[in-house]
């Protein structure tokens, strides 16, 4: 006899609906489950469309159940169904397209809609909002067209749209109505650093400005504000905040304020009928984050499975802000009031802030902003509502704004209690993911995240996720962790690089025949790792393959868009001379340059050179390459320094332009950059490049791991140095340490987290026969090196084959 199951269905194939039949089923809930979502898309992570918009992930990359799982699980899926209705009496749902199924339980997870300000113009084509995967595509497509886009509403979603546009090439501005962003999460002073970090990543801001008419014909043109201003934009993305979707149960009758209003147990106002995320009420708040509705979902799971559950009893919302590269995070109060006692840290150099708000003496909020290391324990105590002792405050304050580095953090989770939330937004604490290891033998993180959800939505739990792991397996995490180069290859890249020196391996060719290659022509991910690999090892002896290199390191040139190349030659630390500044305008003049434009390490960038000229021009210029293309030493960048600064205690641009003629050329796992100043004011920004030096009245203080590109970070202070010697000694073992142990395309910011500052210091600082060795051994390979432009000027069959007749793909 089979027994008769209940029907459960679920309206919104969205995060918080379906998270929640996630638990139902693990809770072995016996029901017949349909589930209707307007979408066409299997249920996806609506938190990574940033990621999607910024093109480092796909659609595919984001769907957190794809069509399989619906079908293992033995549930009817209708995806493009948009339910009208729920008729109570009947005790059906009743789709747009007629569409009738009959319920016992209904769950509506129907979660918002974009807020579009009721302005003139804001029906007009070019105007979207940011929630779904549609929206996503229609911004991928302005961008192919459009050059001026602007983002209405400088919260996160607002932010997150704009610098998605900004890393697709538009001219981004983001109109906010009030002086501060993110108003909601973050104070004054985090406001305004995050507001020039962003400016720094290139998104322009119009603060204090209220729009009231969104101008243009049948397109948007863009934007007039309520002090007459206008802005040109032919897109416009309305991110000014969401509308609970509550349109199902208007219509079905059930009691809607903001949103679904429901009690402690989740049910609504009719019965049987549930709600849960965005849509849903509860207690007066509707939450606009996943980590709140997937604590309902536990809830409404528990008790539609009969299992004993507590009430939900509403939920404390942090915010960690993932727009790429910068750190933010707040939780719970964050504007002082005469009632709180604040303590803070601003630290202007590494660009980081902590503030944490007590209210008679119990920790009511905080807010981060550049190192987020302490979000997970600060988060906890707010929740808990925890009173301020002297242990918590030098646990979260006794390092500063600016955390203590990696050593910290593996110490910290050591440290962490089992109950600590690790991944906020699945509720998952360290001790979950610690028994998931232990019980089922996990050694990966995506084991560990399809057993616990843990690292599922905003991935921001990620490292501390790994160093559990890491924690746990001990040195069976190394084993467990390595991974192919690429798709041709289950070997790392310790792994070839071993081999290649045990066996004496000299040409790609022979690698990939000797190691295995699944592919023998291996693919563009492994060749130039490989070229790079045997370069780096046989400095003397290996014959660089051009065809294994990209396309601007074969031509020693960039490509441009319109197929003209762009020729930068080198300025030593950023100084030229007037005759050198009389040859290049004289060449760009006579070979018609389209822009020269001055680039931000301190040179000249010639641009829109038609491919047959590019010779020509070297021949002319008769200057040294500045490698714009390579993966290699780009620029030095000085400050005046102590020639003619009033303020510098050192030399800067005669050091800046010593160090970039001693080490240019030569070949790095990435491009790599360097600065030096000639005192703490730090003018030519050292903190964010690979090498930064800052010259102090003893001597230098040299940073490393410094990033100002997509992925920004700070650079780590690594040690200080007498004499210019010691100095240019110490360089010289950062960077071939750097290049003995990088992995291909790494760049030094990711190098220092993954290996630990710590361990670099110790090989480099702590043993002076192995810096010693280092520096000799990149002396060695800088004596092979050679200049390319003068090189490919002699070689008059690659200059041909590449200038004349090639095609570039
Ligand atoms: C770009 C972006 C970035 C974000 N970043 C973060 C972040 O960093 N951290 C964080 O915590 N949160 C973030 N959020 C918010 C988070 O994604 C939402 O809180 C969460 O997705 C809400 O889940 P939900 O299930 O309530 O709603 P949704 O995920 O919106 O799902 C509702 C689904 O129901 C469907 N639907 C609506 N009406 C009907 C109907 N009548 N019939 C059938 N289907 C219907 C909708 O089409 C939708 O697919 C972000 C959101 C966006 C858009
Ligand atoms: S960093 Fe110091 S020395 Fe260099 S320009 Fe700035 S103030 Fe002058």
């Amino acid at each position: 006899m089979t027994s008769i199951r209940e029907k459960l269905v679920l309206i919104g194939n969205g995060m918080a609906g379906v998270g929640t039949i996630e638990q139902i089923l693990k809770l072995g809930g016996a029901y017949d489950i349909t589930v209707f979502g307007s979408e066409p898309h299997p249920n996806y992570n609506r938190i990574m469309l940033s990621y999607v918009l910024e093109g480092s992930k796909t659609v595919d990359d984001i769907i957190l159940n794809d069509w399989s799982w619906y079908k293992d699980n033995g549930i009817t899926l209708h995806t493009g169904t948009t339910v009208a209705r729920i008729d109570g009496d009947k005790r059906q749902v009743i789709t747009e397209n007629g569409l009738t199924v009959d319920y016992d339980k209904v769950i509506i997870a129907t979660g918002s809609n974009s807020f579009i300000l009721p302005i003139p113009g804001s029906g007009r084509e070019g105007v979207v909002g940011f929630r779904d995967i549609a929206d996503c595509e229609a911004m991928l497509e302005a961008a192919k067209q459009y050059g001026k886009a602007a983002v209405i509403g400088g919260g996160l979603l607002g932010l997150e749209a704009a610098k998605g546009l900004v890393n697709l090439g538009m001219d981004v501005t983001v109109v906010h109505l009030m002086e501060d962003l993110m108003e909601r999460q973050l104070d004054h002073t985090a406001a305004s650093m995050l507001k020039a970090e962003l400016e720094r990543q290139g998104v322009k801001f119009a603060m204090g400005k209220q729009t009231v008419e969104l101008t243009g014909d049948e397109r948007v043109s863009g934007l007039r504000f309520i002090d007459g201003t206008e802005l040109e934009a032919q897109f416009v993305v309305m991110a000014v905040g969401i509308k609970p979707n509550v349109s199902v149960a208007k219509a079905s009758g059930i009691e809607v304020n903001r949103g679904i209003v429901v009690n402690d147990y989740l049910q609504t106002s009719l019965a049987d009928v549930y709600s849960v995320g965005e849509c849903t009420e509860h207690r007066g708040v509707c939450y606009g984050l996943v980590a709140p509705l997937f604590e309902q979902g536990t809830v409404l799971a528990k008790h539609l499975c009969g299992v004993e559950t507590k009430p939900y009893e509403g939920s404390v919302v942090s915010t960690k802000l993932k727009i790429s590269g910068v750190d933010v995070f707040s939780a719970g109060e964050f504007i002082d009031t005469p009632e709180h006692t604040v303590i803070s840290a601003k630290d202007d150099w590494k660009r980081t802030y902590k503030k944490i708000l007590l209210r008679d003496n119990i920790i009511v909020g905080a807010v981060l902003f550049g190192d987020v290391t302490e979000s997970g324990s600060l988060q906890k105590l707010v929740k808990q509502g925890a009173v301020m002792t002297d242990d918590i405050y030098a646990d979260v304050m006794g390092t500063g704004c600016c955390g203590g580095g990696g050593a910290k953090k593996t110490a910290s989770v050591e440290s962490m209690s089992d109950e600590e939330i690790v991944c906020g937004c699945n509720g998952v604490t360290k001790k979950a993911i610690v028994d998931a290891i232990t019980d089922n033998g996990f050694t990966t993180v995506d084991e560990i995240k399809a057993c616990t959800g843990a690292t599922r939505s905003c991935g921001g739990c990620k490292p501390v996720v790994e160093q559990i792991l890491q924690y746990v397996l001990g040195d069976g995490f190394e084993q467990s962790a390595k991974t192919g180069i690429c798709s041709c290859t289950t070997l790392s890249r310790d792994e070839i690089v071993a081999q290649i020196r045990a066996k004496g391996l000299t040409t790609t060719k022979e690698v990939m025949n000797v190691l295995g290659w699944k592919q023998e022509e291996g693919c563009s991910k492994c060749r130039p790792a490989v070229n790079y690999y045997l370069g780096m090892i046989y400095p003397d002896t290996h014959e660089d393959e051009k065809e294994s290199r990209f396309v601007n390191e074969r031509m020693s040139a960039n490509i441009q868009k319109d197929g003209t190349f762009t020729v930068v030659p080198r300025m030593y630390g950023g100084v030229t001379t007037p005759e050198d500044l009389k040859r290049i305008a004289d060449v760009s003049i006579k070979y018609d340059v389209k822009v020269v434009k001055v680039t931000g390490g301190q040179r000249l960038d010639l641009i829109g050179i038609k491919k047959e000229d590019v010779p020509k021009v070297w021949e002319e210029l008769d200057m040294p390459s500045g490698y714009a293309y390579a993966k290699s030493l780009r620029t030095v960048k000085t400050c005046v320094g102590s020639q003619f600064c009033r303020f510098g205690t050192q030399d800067s641009m005669s050091m800046g332009a010593l160090l970039e003629r001693k080490y240019e050329r030569l070949d790095f796992p990435a491009k790599f950059k360097m600065a030096v100043n000639g005192c703490p004011r730090n003018c030519a920004e050292s903190c964010t490049k690979d090498i930064g030096i800052v010259g102090n009245d003893g001597g230098w203080e040299v940073f490393i791991g410094g990033n100002g590109g997509i992925k920004p970070r700070i650079a780590d202070s690594f040690c200080k140095v007498k004499t210019d010697e010691e100095l240019v000694g110490i360089c010289s073992a950062v960077m071939q340490y750097y290049r003995e142990t990088g992995n291909y395309l790494e760049r030094t910011s990711e190098w220092v987290e993954r290996i630990g500052l710590e361990h670099i210091k110790t090989a480099i600082l702590d043993n002076e026969e192995e810096r010693k060795a280092l520096a000799h051994r990149i002396d060695f390979a800088l004596t092979q090196v050679q200049d390319p432009w003068k090189k490919m000027l002699i070689d008059g069959a690659t200059r041909s084959a590449l200038f004349e007749a090639t095609e570039i793909r």
